[in-house]
C-alpha cells in the first residue's frame, strides 16, 4: 500500500510538474518516515525514504544550484534531527522478527524502485532535451547554408563544397560554371521586384532539374550561380550546360497573367587540384564575362 500511494504520488508529482505536488510529495514522505520509524522502528528502514526526498530537489527543480545545496542541507539537518529524536528509541507497534524482515524488504524495494523510476523518467527527459536541441541545431546549420529565395545552397555553402573537394580530391576532374541571367535589370523595371524574384526562382529551378545529378548549384549572389560538375571534364560539362542554357531559354514564366522569358550565359573552367578553387571561380567569371560581351545566351568555354 505504501509503495502503490508512493508511485502514485511521484506520478502525479511528475506530470502535473507543480511545485505543490512536489512539495506535498515531499511532505508525505518525510511524515511517513516520521511517523512509522517511532511506530516499527529503526530496521524496518523507513529512514531510506529520506534518500528519495533528497534526490528529488535534483531532478525536479530548476532552480539555482546554491537552493538545491540548501534544500540538501535542510534535508540533512531532518536526518540528523531523526536519530536525536528516536535515537533509542523502542517500537510502539509489537514487531515480530518476520514482519521486521517483510518491511525491511518491502521499504528497500520501495526505495530502490523510486529511485530507479525517478532515474529513468528524468534522463529520458534529458535525453528528449538533447534530440530536441540537436535537431534545432541542425535547422539553423541548414537555414545558414540555404538561400531563402531560392531554396538553393548560398554562397557560403558554396564556398565551404568547394573547400571540402578540394581537400578531399575525390574526383577525378571537376568543371566550374558561373551563370548570371541576361539583362535581368530589365526585368526587374519592366515587371517589377517580386515578379523578378519569382524569375529567379524559376531559373534556380531549371538550374537544378536541367543539370546532372550530381551537380552542385547554388545562389553565388543577385542574378548570379554557380554549378559545379564533379567528375565532369570541360566538354561534358559544356554540353550539361548547353542543355541547362536551353532550358532557361525555353521556359516561359508565369507570374500573373504576365508571360517573362529571360536567358542565362555560362563562364565555364575546368578545375584541377593543382590550381585553387579561387583561381577557377575567376576564370569561370572572366568566361562569363567574355560570354556576356560576345553577345550572351550562351556557354563560353
Ligand atoms: P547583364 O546581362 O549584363 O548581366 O545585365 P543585367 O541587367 O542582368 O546585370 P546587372 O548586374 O546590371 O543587373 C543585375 C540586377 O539584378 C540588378 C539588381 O537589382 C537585380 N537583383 C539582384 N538581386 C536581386 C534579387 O534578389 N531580386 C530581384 N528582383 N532583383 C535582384
Ligand atoms: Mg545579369
Ligand atoms: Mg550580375
Amino acid at each position: 500500500g505504501l509503495f502503490l500511494a508512493n508511485i502514485i504520488l511521484f506520478v502525479l508529482t511528475y506530470y502535473t510538474k507543480t511545485l505543490p505536488s512536489l512539495l506535498f510529495f515531499i511532505t508525505f514522505l518525510l511524515c511517513w518516515a516520521l511517523a512509522m520509524i517511532p511506530c516499527f522502528g529503526w530496521s524496518a528502514g523507513m529512514q531510506n525514504y529520506y534518500i528519495i526526498i533528497l534526490m528529488l530537489c535534483f531532478f525536479a527543480l530548476h532552480g539555482r544550484a546554491l537552493y538545491k545545496f540548501i534544500y540538501s542541507g535542510i534535508v540533512l539537518v531532518i536526518r540528523m534531527l531523526t536519530i536525536i529524536i528516536y535515537g533509542g528509541i523502542k517500537p510502539v507497534a509489537d514487531v515480530s522478527p518476520i514482519t521486521d524482515k517483510m518491511l525491511q524488504i518491502t521499504n528497500i524495494s520501495a526505495v530502490f524502485i523510486s529511485i530507479i523510476f525517478i532515474s529513468y523518467v528524468f534522463s529520458q527527459k534529458e535525453n528528449e532535451a538533447e534530440s530536441k536541441l540537436m535537431k534545432y541545431n541542425n535547422r539553423l546549420k541548414e537555414q545558414a547554408n540555404t538561400d531563402q529565395l531560392t531554396g538553393l545552397s548560398n554562397r557560403r555553402k558554396a564556398m565551404d563544397y568547394l573547400e571540402d573537394v578540394n581537400q578531399k580530391h575525390s574526383y577525378e576532374c571537376i568543371s566550374i560554371a558561373m551563370g548570371d541571367i541576361d539583362f535581368f535589370k530589365k526585368v526587374n523595371d519592366t515587371y517589377g521586384h517580386d515578379a523578378g524574384d519569382e524569375v529567379l526562382r524559376s531559373v534556380a529551378r531549371t538550374l537544378v532539374e536541367k543539370g546532372l545529378e550530381s551537380s552542385f548549384v547554388a545562389r553565388w549572389g543577385g542574378e548570379e550561380f554557380l554549378i559545379v560538375l564533379p567528375d565532369c571534364n570541360g566538354d561534358n560539362a559544356f554540353m550539361a550546360l548547353e542543355r541547362i542554357r536551353k532550358g532557361v531559354e525555353d521556359s516561359v514564366i508565369k507570374v500573373g497573367d504576365t508571360e517573362i522569358k529571360v536567358t542565362i550565359t555560362f563562364g565555364l573552367a575546368e578545375y584541377g587540384y593543382n590550381n585553387n578553387v579561387e583561381d577557377s571561380i575567376k576564370e569561370a567569371d572572366e568566361k562569363l564575362y567574355q560570354g556576356k560581351t560576345n553577345g550572351r545566351n550562351m556557354v563560353f568555354y
